[in-house]
């Protein structure tokens, strides 16, 4: 889903009586569409989600400020899991479409908002739900194995959905006799191929453009740079498949050198001894690293490496978004029957 596919979003319009208590804070509304993320905002952000009953999940890329003023900030499986645990009458994801419709899709009786509905995803929009169909034909009684990063319809068509955390094994819970169509990440793909050893692991050849500029090359030369530092690597990443190659070759420091999902990365940040860590991943992700352990000191690979998709969540889009009810994510029921059989699977 881009961002600026229109279809199954809708604006819900915001409750009359709250329309006319905020007449008195329309300044603010206006005051803050530049993007002013103070205290006054904050708090003005957690009294409009109290009033909704609305509870606000931020994905580790947002925005500092947006990660701050959130109820919980994590990687796209803990979120999956908190909204389909949440009893809050409204979800606000501060993320990407595609993950605020697998919040709907798991959480079907729930409001769910996204504050910009242009938040696509270059690697969901890498493939359609009819070129799963066609590739499927290509292979029957193959299983399809889906990366969350995919659109309801692509999930619909899938057997199995996974996170960059749980891929490979998923992938080693399919009988290793049956071939594996693995979507749409082929960073991702190429990673689980060599550690599960699986031949027939077939791999669409979609990629995310913002991983996909941290290049091998980066890595070496900030590598080279700091000798002390450990090196956390997402596997969606540009650099990840040669990364690997590069420590096996000893051009990289393999004992300092680790491929971890976002969760990962957190759970080795609260743990590891090096006084560096070069961190390969959407830029967002340092903020929570820092937070785990401000005694180390965090460098990112590639500075650029900035999804401006996440960072369409401006504290303005999110004031909006609470104040008047918009903009509502809806999924058809039929698309997420289907989709829901593999989302469960990734969430249990
Ligand atoms: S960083 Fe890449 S994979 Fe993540 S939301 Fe942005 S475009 Fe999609």
């Amino acid at each position: 889903m881009t961002g600026t596919q229109a279809v199954g979003v809708q604006a819900s319009e915001g409750r009359a009586d709250e329309g006319r208590a905020d007449e008195g804070r329309a300044d603010m509304g206006r005051a803050d569409e530049g993007g002013v993320a103070d205290e006054r905002w904050a708090s003005e952000v957690r009294r409009l989600a109290a009033r909704r009953d609305a509870v606000i999940l931020a994905h580790n890329y947002q925005a500092p400020e947006i990660q701050d003023v959130a109820d919980h900030v994590g990687d796209s499986l803990a979120l999956s899991r908190l909204a389909a645990a949440s009893t809050a009458s409204v979800i606000v994801f501060a993320g990407v479409y595609f993950m605020a419709e697998t919040a709907k899709i798991l959480a079907p009786d729930r409001t769910v908002l996204i504050p910009d509905p242009r938040a696509g995803c270059s690697l969901a929009d890498s493939i359609t739900a009819q070129q799963v169909r066609e590739w499927k034909a290509e292979h029957p009684g193959a299983a399809v194995v889906a990366y969350v990063n995919t659109s309801a319809e692509v999930k619909a068509e899938s057997d199995l959905c996974c996170t960059s955390a749980n891929a490979a094994q998923v992938v080693a819970s399919v009988p290793a006799d049956r071939e594996v169509l693995f979507l749409p990440d082929q960073f991702l793909g190429a990673h689980v191929r060599r550690v599960t050893g699986r031949a027939n692991l077939h791999v669409w050849l979609g990629e995310c453009h913002v991983h996909a500029g941290i290049s091998p090359a980066d890595l070496r030369r900030k590598a080279q740079a700091d000798p002390r530092a450990e090196l956390f690597i997402h596997p969606e990443c540009g650099c990840s498949t040669a990364a690997l190659w590069q420590a096996g070759e000893g051009d990289l420091p393999a004992g300092r050198t680790r491929v971890l999902s976002t969760g990962g990365m957190l759970e080795a940040a609260r743990t590891t001894a090096a006084p560096a860590v070069l961190v390969a991943t959407e830029t967002g992700m340092l903020h929570q690293l820092r937070r785990a352990n401000p005694a180390v000191h965090w460098e990112p690979v590639n500075p650029g490496a900035v999804c401006r998709f996440m960072k369409m969540t401006t504290p303005a889009a999110l004031l909006r978004c609470l104040r008047e009810g918009v903009t509502e994510v809806t999924v058809d029921p039929g698309v997420a029957d289907r989709a829901r059989r593999a989302v469960q699977a990734m969430v249990a």
